[in-house]
């Protein structure tokens, strides 16, 4: 019996999710391309196989274009999709909660091309991941600690996140460096914990406003990424997100300018690159400080810019619809 390709058979489980039975059963009767084309000559018809053919193409392109399980396919398409991810911060309760994510639920719809996430505090995982299961907007917490459990109070772990459905996590946050004293080797480990547990770490890295009037902006970032890479190298990089947040905008109201933002979003991947050009071209770099509708649809055109870290503007569910919109 002819085996089917095994790159196919690890893709159909996720594709069957999203096409269901009939498509199902098509393939299972033609398991691979390669399987299709030996039958084709004995039992399959012209329109069999042209119908076939047609699914594999919309199958790829699907791969190409759709949420984020199509593109985590390993090997298929090294485009990056934007992501835009909310930092609630310490904010929110039951109550506001709910309301933002009747919000956020009712517009999605509309964002067709970008990967929408959300990361909470700690408290409301539970009534996130009740509410966001199924949907398309994905979840995350703001913070991890680096054991797997034990004496360390008020502290959450990477297995508990899990526990709550979380795909993202924040790790080095300015706000967690500055008024939280972490620092790169905090962050590091964190990061790596992350990693250890199937989540996806957000790394923030950014420079204050001294640092950038000194000029110092690309040795502070670069510091704050090597520390991460030489703890767990290259390619663990490749497994997250880095977001790049200028401290002296977040929260401010003073942003970036896009030429400013793909300076550092372009060194930050020139850097990768020196390491592995594979891992460069596939990583998504966020810009976080000050983003809004008014100013986001320039900032992430920008070449190196894949989308942004939302803090304020995550808490109204129109601004951050139109930032995710403003993404694609
Ligand atoms: C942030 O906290 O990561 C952030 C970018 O905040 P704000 O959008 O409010 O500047």
């Amino acid at each position: 019996m002819t085996e089917p390709d095994p790159l196919f058979v690890s893709l159909r489980p996720r594709f069957f999710d999203g096409q269901g039975i009939f498509l199902s059963l098509l393939f299972d009767e033609c398991q691979s391309p390669s399987f299709l084309r030996k039958q084709e000559s004995k039992s399959c018809s012209h329109l069999g196989f042209v119908c076939r053919l047609i699914i594999v193409v919309a199958f790829s392109v699907r791969c190409c274009y759709s949420a984020p399980p199509f593109n985590e396919c390993p090997g298929i398409c090294p485009m990056r999709q934007p992501l835009v991810a909310g930092n609630w911060k310490m904010n929110g309760s039951r109550d506001s909660i709910n309301h933002l994510l009747d919000g956020i639920l009712a517009g999605i719809g509309s964002v067709k091309k970008s990967e929408v996430a959300v990361c909470v505090p700690y408290v409301y995982l539970q009534q996130v991941c009740d509410r966001l299961t199924g949907t398309a907007v994905a979840w995350g917490a703001q913070n991890i600690n680096d054991h797997d459990s034990g004496a360390y109070t008020g502290e959450i772990s990477g297995s508990m996140l899990k526990d709550f459905g979380c795909r993202y996590v924040i790790v080095g946050h300015s706000e967690r460096r500055t008024l939280y004293g972490e620092s790169e080797q905090d962050v590091a480990v964190r990061f790596k914990a992350a990693l250890a547990h199937g989540l996806v770490p957000v790394l923030c890295v950014g420079e204050l406003l001294q640092e950038r009037d000194r000029g110092m902006t690309n040795e502070v970032v670069t510091r704050q990424l090597d520390a991460v890479i030489e703890d767990v190298g290259i390619d663990a990089i490749g497994r997250c997100v880095i977001a790049y947040e200028p401290v002296w905008a977040i929260g401010t109201g003073k942003v970036a300018t896009p030429m400013q933002a793909q300076e550092v979003h372009a060194m930050i991947r020139a850097r990768l690159a020196g390491l592995s050009e594979d891992v460069a071209a596939r990583v998504r770099i966020l810009y976080g400080g000050s983003m809004k509708p008014a100013n986001a649809g320039e900032l992430i055109r920008m070449d190196d810019i894949d989308g942004g870290l939302i803090g304020g503007a995550s808490l109204k569910a129109k601004d951050f619809l139109e930032i995710c919109a403003a993404a694609g």
